[in-house]
């Protein structure tokens, strides 16, 4: 497996892919891989002839507050994962090497990133959409996976590679989640032992509110308050938000007919989570 650390070198390991004829497979990451993680590159690996992955925690969709600086960071590690999962390639530029002197352009997605994490973390969708159309471009894939459990970035990507006509696939792939139901992130070794306790209770809610829609349940209020008082009833969560909207256009819906997401991110002291459930989609994805 290569490691690069430029986009000369990414550049001509694709470039000698493809001239053989090979399909390549993108994971963007921000690394600190985990099983979540680790289910993409299987999946674009079964899709693909040829798999990257990148790693680069973004500071460009970070808050001025937000976890930058303390992000999880483990190159070594993510290496031998990486390779463990049949990898062919990891791009793991510098900051300088993403954002030279004199940057100045940025995508920026309407509407769907008004929402959601798009209220609590603005330009964080910006930064997300920037650094994604860098990376296509740089990685030219056939095909880049994305994790449900980010569901609204992955509505955003899929939306800004149709609206600026990237020739390329978007395959959503669903949460991997720890034993007792908690959705795999990076972020979880922020949380104390107490708090990773208590953030069982997202899971156990989305599960209670999909079990509602699944006896009948249609009415949008009605199931965002099963999810609020079941999470409201821990101490140690704090609510960010707690929404059903439609999909793929993420409307706000007041009686269920189509797929929606109902989505949450709630705090556990410093940490936010986020989750979500997909309801009325034949298989639960996006
Ligand atoms: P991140 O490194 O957190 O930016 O995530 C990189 C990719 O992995 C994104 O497409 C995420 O949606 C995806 N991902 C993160 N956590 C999970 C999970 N628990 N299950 C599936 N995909 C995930």
């Amino acid at each position: 497996m290569l490691v690069c650390h430029t986009i000369k070198e990414i550049r001509d390991f694709v470039h000698q892919a493809r001239s053989r004829g090979l399909s390549v497979g993108f994971v963007p990451t921000m690394g600190y891989f985990h099983e979540g993680h680790l289910t993409l590159m299987r999946r674009a690996k079964e899709a693909c002839d040829v798999v990257v992955v990148s790693i680069f925690v973004n500071p460009l969709q970070f808050g001025p507050r937000e976890d930058y600086d303390r992000y999880p960071r483990d190159l070594d590690r993510d290496v031998s994962l990486a390779r463990e999962v049949g990898v062919d390639a990891i791009f793991h530029p510098s900051v300088e090497e993403m954002y030279p002197p004199g940057f100045a352009t940025y995508v920026d997605v309407e509407g769907l990133t008004e929402c959601l994490c798009g209220l609590s973390r603005p330009g964080h969708f910006r930064g997300v959409a920037t650094v994604v159309t860098k990376l296509f471009n740089i990685v030219r894939p056939d095909r880049a996976f994305f994790g449900q459990k980010d569901a609204q970035q992955a509505l955003v990507i899929r939306r800004m590679v149709e609206d600026l006509n990237m020739d390329l696939e978007i395959v959503t792939v669903p949460t991997v989640r720890e034993d007792d139901g908690l959705a795999m992130s990076s972020r979880n070794v922020y949380l104390s032992p107490e708090e990773r306790r208590a953030a069982a209770v997202l899971p156990r809610s989305l599960e209670a509110a999909r079990r509602a829609y699944e006896a009948g349940e249609r009415d949008a209020d009605r199931l965002v308050e099963l999810v609020r008082s079941m999470i409201a009833a821990e101490p140690r969560a704090e609510i960010d938000y707690v929404e059903l909207r439609s999909v793929p256009d993420l409307q706000p819906v007041s009686r269920l007919e189509g797929p929606a997401l109902l989505a949450l991110a709630v705090r556990f002291g410093s940490t936010r989570l986020i989750d979500n459930v997909v309801l009325g989609s034949p298989d639960g994805v996006l």
